[in-house]
């Protein structure tokens, strides 16, 4: 995969992850949110259930308790056809209707009227002789309609007990077929008010029974009878009936309290009744509401947890991300750089393994840099330098420096050897920030280096001669008296001057008397054949050579090899009597530094004396300090 196409999928990563937590979170809620609707469906459902059993049973009691009133109507209609309404019969009738006092609990009492609506007997206690019921609703029905079937009225409140009560009824008539009074059972609201509170319907359910034509016969609560009597035709369940099934669900709101219910009816088959059998969904649904919103908070809660530890893990994830980009980019600077380089750069670790090398190696040291990876970085360094190179190194490990430079020489693959300088800077490791290797820059010096060799061979030769100049001897001369200090070495000197070179110069010119010099320089570099030997000009036509470690016998016979080597060469020098060429003076001086006798200047000093005495002693000679007599205005050198 490129590289970039890489990147751009790690950066998408946490908007991934970020979508990926919003989602769970959302997923979870909605789960945990359709599983409570759930929930709640199944306990509506229950509770429709309950209501319609509810309701099955309370149509049931109604429709037995009518039976029973139904039973007592036709055998009073037979009894009352068969009889008559002569005073006779009136009078049997109310004596069989006295008698019968049984349980009244269901059906309260019974009455016959005659076609007048006055009273011919009843059940109850009462004087009854001056009342008549002519002016009520079933009486007039019962007058105006042939109809023998049994009507349920209107509750009404009754004449005889003063209470609500529920009439069932039906005419009885003449031998004629003409209309000859009603005979009625009552019922009292109350018994069925108090049947219905036995069942637990909530503190806001309520039972109806009603009429088929909508008005209320009794209810719970029934609020000291406030509902009874009342016309529910109206309302929609009454409106819609037409198109409903004889028994359903219903949900409504009550017109009576303004709560939502949920109920079930329940219209009887055999008798024009209705039973309504109601819960308040606000009851229904209390302990489902309470348990769930506390399962919803607690989901919600673990939820908005997750929510919030997902967004610090994308927070750090992203930041994690950014901070690796920012690595990358880094790394590709650095690479930029140390590709685009023209020195060498690497990356070293501890074991001195090349960890990295830059495509400069393949120009500069004439190495494929994948060919070094892995190989020794001190490989390719001058044995010579190694130790060196070594020392720095371990010093850098060691924690004793973060960065050195260093020069040294290195073998290049094709040419010969390289002479780099190298800065090297300790690396530390990220995480423990212990030192974990060093990276090194080198550059090529070589030329630089030639240059200051050039540079220096210049400083420390004469420019005429191209032997060492006077300052290169001053500083041996020191340093070579320093050592012979120490080691109890002995170290001589001889000054080397030219007979009359005023005079060839005078004779031959001045480029004459230069070509005369550097005859005479090589002629003393051929002499000094020790590596600690120095043949220098120590100004004008004056030479000196250094000879450490040499005593005056040595130098005595390499000043005398001197002289007859100049005497050998035989250079014309007309003026320079009596020999007539080219001859030089020497003044020879030993000492050992440390018997302490002489100190560096007096060394020379010693030497210029014993030259002078030379030319004294009329020159092309060489006289030894020792032979040297003390001379008030000696030379200084
Ligand atoms: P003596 O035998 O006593 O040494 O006599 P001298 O003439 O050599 O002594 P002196 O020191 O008086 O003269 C040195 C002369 O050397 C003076 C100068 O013209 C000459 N000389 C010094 N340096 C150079 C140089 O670089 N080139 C040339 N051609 N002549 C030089
Ligand atoms: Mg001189
Ligand atoms: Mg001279």
């Amino acid at each position: 995969m490129p590289n970039s196409r890489r990147a751009v999928e790690n950066a998408r990563f946490p908007v991934w992850a970020a979508g990926f937590v919003a989602l769970a979170c959302v997923a979870i809620l909605t789960l945990s949110g359709w599983r409570e609707w759930e929930t709640r469906q199944v306990e509506v459902r229950n509770a429709e259930v309950d209501m319609a059993n509810l309701a099955q049973s309370l149509t049931q009691h109604a429709e037995d308790t009518f039976e029973l009133a139904d039973t007592i109507l036709a055998g009073m209609v037979d009894r009352m056809e068969v009889g008559g309404t002569s005073p006779a019969a009136v009078e049997k009738i109310q004596r069989f209707l006295q008698s019968r006092k049984y349980n009244r609990e269901r059906i309260r009492g019974i009455f016959v009227y005659d076609e007048t609506g006055r009273w011919l007997g009843t059940t109850e206690d009462v004087d009854f002789a001056r009342l008549n019921n002519s002016d009520r609703d079933y009486f007039q029905r019962h007058r105006t309609s042939a109809d023998r079937g049994t009507l349920i009225g209107r509750p009404v409140k009754s004449r005889s007990g003063g209470q609500w009560i529920i009439t069932a009824s039906r005419r009885f008539n003449h031998p004629d077929g003409s209309f000859a009074g009603v005979v009625l059972t009552s019922v009292d609201v109350a018994y069925f008010t108090q049947f219905y509170r036995r069942f637990d319907i909530g503190p806001n359910g309520s039972v109806s029974l009603l009429n088929a034509d909508g008005t209320m016969l009794a209810r719970t609560p029934d609020e000291n009878g406030a509902y009874i009597g009342r016309d529910m035709s109206g309302s929609p369940l009454f409106r819609t009936m037409d198109q409903r099934p004889d028994a359903g669900a219903y949900y409504f709101k009550s017109p009576l309290d303004g709560l939502e219910r949920l109920s079930f009816y329940r219209k009887s088959g055999r008798y024009p009744i209705l039973v309504l059998a109601s819960k308040a969904q606000s009851d229904v649904l209390a302990p489902w509401r309470h348990q769930a919103i506390t399962r919803f908070g607690i989901v919600t809660g673990l939820t908005l947890s997750m929510a919030l530890i997902g967004f610090f893990l994308v927070r750090y994830l992203a930041k994690g991300q950014r901070m690796a980009a920012t690595l990358v980019a880094k790394e590709a600077d650095f690479r930029l750089i140390a590709e685009q380089c023209s020195d060498v750069v690497m990356r070293v670790g501890l074991d001195e393994r090349i960890l990295y090398a830059s495509p400069s190696c393949a120009r500069i040291l004439g190495w494929d840099p994948a060919r070094l990876l892995g190989t020794s970085a001190l490989d390719g360094v001058n044995p010579a330098d190694r130790p060196r190179v070594e020392q720095v190194v371990a010093a850098l490990k060691a924690g004793e420096a973060e960065e050195a430079r260093i020069i040294y020489r290195v073998h290049h693959r094709d040419k010969k050897e390289l002479w780099v300088e190298t800065a090297l800077r300790v690396t530390r490791s990220s995480d423990t920030h212990e030192i974990d290797g060093v990276v090194a820059i080198s550059r090529d010096m070589t030329e630089q280096k030639d240059l200051q060799d050039k540079l220096a061979a210049l400083a420390t030769s004469d420019g005429l001669t191209g032997i060492a100049n006077r300052r290169h001897f001053d500083e041996r001369l020191a340093e070579e008296w320093a050592r012979a200090k120490r080691d109890g070495s002995p170290v001589s000197l001889l000054l080397v001057d030219v007979d009359h070179f005023k005079k060839f110069n005078d004779q031959y010119g001045h480029q004459a008397g230069d070509a005369c010099l550097r005859a005479l320089a090589r002629i003393l570099a051929a002499q000094v054949r020790r590596p600690a030997d120095l043949a220098a000009r120590y100004g004008g036509e004056e030479f000196a050579l250094l000879l450490p470690n040499t005593d005056a016998e040595g130098c005595e016979l390499l000043g005398e090899n001197v002289r007859r080597a100049v005497r050998d060469l035989g250079m014309l020098h007309a003026l320079n009597l009596p020999s007539k060429i080219v001859t030089v003076s020497l003044g020879g001086a030993t000492n050992l530094p440390s018997q302490g006798a002489l100190d560096c200047p007096s060394l020379v000093a010693a030497a210029d004396r014993a030259l002078y005495a030379a030319k004294d002693g009329g020159r092309d000679r060489l006289v030894m300090s020792g032979q040297v007599v003390a001379w008030p205005g000696a030379r200084s050198a």
